[in-house]
C-alpha cells in the first residue's frame, strides 16, 4: 500500500525526481541524435555523464529540459501560487538569454507570448512534440496530491507553447505516475496508471516496444514506460533509456524524473550526482523543498 503523505519520505523523492531529471538530461544530451546501434558501436553501453554531445556541453551541464522546468519552479516559488503569467514571463527571459537549446514548438509559442502575451497557443494536430511533458515536474509537485490541480497546473502550462490532445494525456499520465510515485505507489499501480492511458490512447501502446525514440512525445513515452517499467534500479531505468538514443536528453530527463520519485535519492548513483553542475543542484534541493511546502500535501505536515 503507499506510505503515503510521510513528510521525510515524499520530500526525498521528491528530490530524487528532480536531480533525476537533470542526471537524465545531462546523460542523455551527449548521445542526442545518435541511433542506437551508433551508440553501441562507440560507447558499449553508454553510462556515464562525459559532456559533448552535438551541443558541445561541459560533463554535467543541462539543457533546455532542466532550464524550462527552473523556469516553472522559480515562478512558482516566487509567486507563492500559481500564476502562468510568471511561467511564461520565466520562458520569455530564459529565451532572451540564449539557451544552449530551445525546440521549434516551444520557441514559437513563447514568442507569441512575447509579441502577443498569448497564454495559450492554438490547438494544433503537429505539435504533439514532448516539450510540455519535459518541463512539468515542478507543477506535478506543487500540486501533490491533487489530482484536479495537477491537470490545471500541467495542462496550462504545456499550452504555452503545446495544444495538442496527445500531448495533454501524455502530460497528464506522467503526472498521475509521478504522484503516486512520490506518495510510495508499487511499480503494478503505475504499471495500471500507463495501461489506461494506452487503453484511452491506443497509440501509446509499448508492448511489443517499437524501439523509437523522437521528440513525438508518443516515441518519448513508449521508450520511457518501456525502459521504466522493466528496468530494476534508477540506473538499469534510465541507461536502458538514453542507449535508446533519438531524443535521448529529453527521454533521459523523463525517465530520470520517474525512477527518481520511485526509487529515492538512495538510489541515484553517486558518480553521477558528483558529475552535475553544482549551481544547478543546488538551486533544485532548494526549490524542490519550497514546492513540497507550499503544495497542499505540504500544508498538512
Ligand atoms: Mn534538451
Ligand atoms: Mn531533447
Amino acid at each position: 500500500m503507499f506510505n503515503q503523505f510521510n513528510r521525510e519520505d515524499i520530500s526525498d523523492r521528491a528530490r530524487a525526481a528532480f536531480v533525476g531529471m537533470a542526471i537524465g538530461d545531462a546523460l542523455g544530451a551527449t548521445v542526442e541524435f545518435m541511433t542506437a546501434s551508433e551508440i553501441a558501436s562507440k560507447y558499449g553501453t553508454f553510462r556515464d555523464i562525459i559532456g559533448g554531445g552535438w551541443l558541445r556541453l561541459k560533463p554535467g551541464q543541462v539543457t533546455d529540459d532542466t532550464e524550462m522546468a527552473l523556469c516553472i519552479g522559480r515562478a512558482i516559488v516566487k509567486s507563492q501560487t500559481w500564476s502562468l503569467e510568471a511561467v511564461a514571463d520565466n520562458f520569455a527571459a530564459w529565451l532572451k538569454s540564449r539557451p544552449v537549446d530551445c525546440g521549434d514548438t516551444c520557441r514559437k509559442g513563447i514568442r507569441a507570448y512575447l509579441l502577443h502575451g498569448q497564454l495559450e497557443s492554438p490547438p494544433n494536430e503537429w505539435d504533439a512534440g514532448n516539450g510540455a511533458a519535459m518541463r512539468l515536474l515542478p507543477a506535478a509537485l506543487f500540486s501533490l496530491p491533487d489530482e484536479e490541480l495537477l491537470k490545471k497546473y500541467v495542462l496550462e502550462q504545456a499550452h504555452i507553447t503545446h495544444n495538442n490532445p496527445v500531448s495533454d494525456a501524455a502530460c497528464i499520465c506522467l503526472g498521475q505516475l509521478i504522484h503516486l510515485a512520490l506518495c510510495g505507489g508499487e511499480k503494478s499501480r503505475l504499471r495500471r496508471q500507463a495501461d489506461g492511458l494506452v487503453a484511452r490512447f491506443p497509440t501509446f501502446v509499448f508492448e511489443p516496444y517499437r524501439g523509437l525514440a523522437t521528440g513525438y512525445v508518443v516515441d518519448t513515452m513508449q521508450t520511457v514506460f518501456h525502459w521504466f517499467f522493466r528496468g530494476r534500479s534508477f540506473e538499469e531505468c534510465l541507461v536502458g533509456t538514453v542507449n535508446q538514443g533519438g531524443d535521448a536528453d529529453t527521454t533521459g530527463a523523463i525517465c530520470g524524473m520517474l525512477a527518481g520519485a520511485y526509487y529515492g535519492m538512495e538510489a541515484i548513483p553517486k558518480r553521477w550526482i558528483k558529475k552535475m553542475d553544482r549551481t544547478v543542484i543546488a538551486e533544485i534541493e532548494d526549490m524542490v523543498e519550497r514546492l513540497i511546502a507550499a503544495s497542499p500535501v505540504g500544508r498538512r505536515f
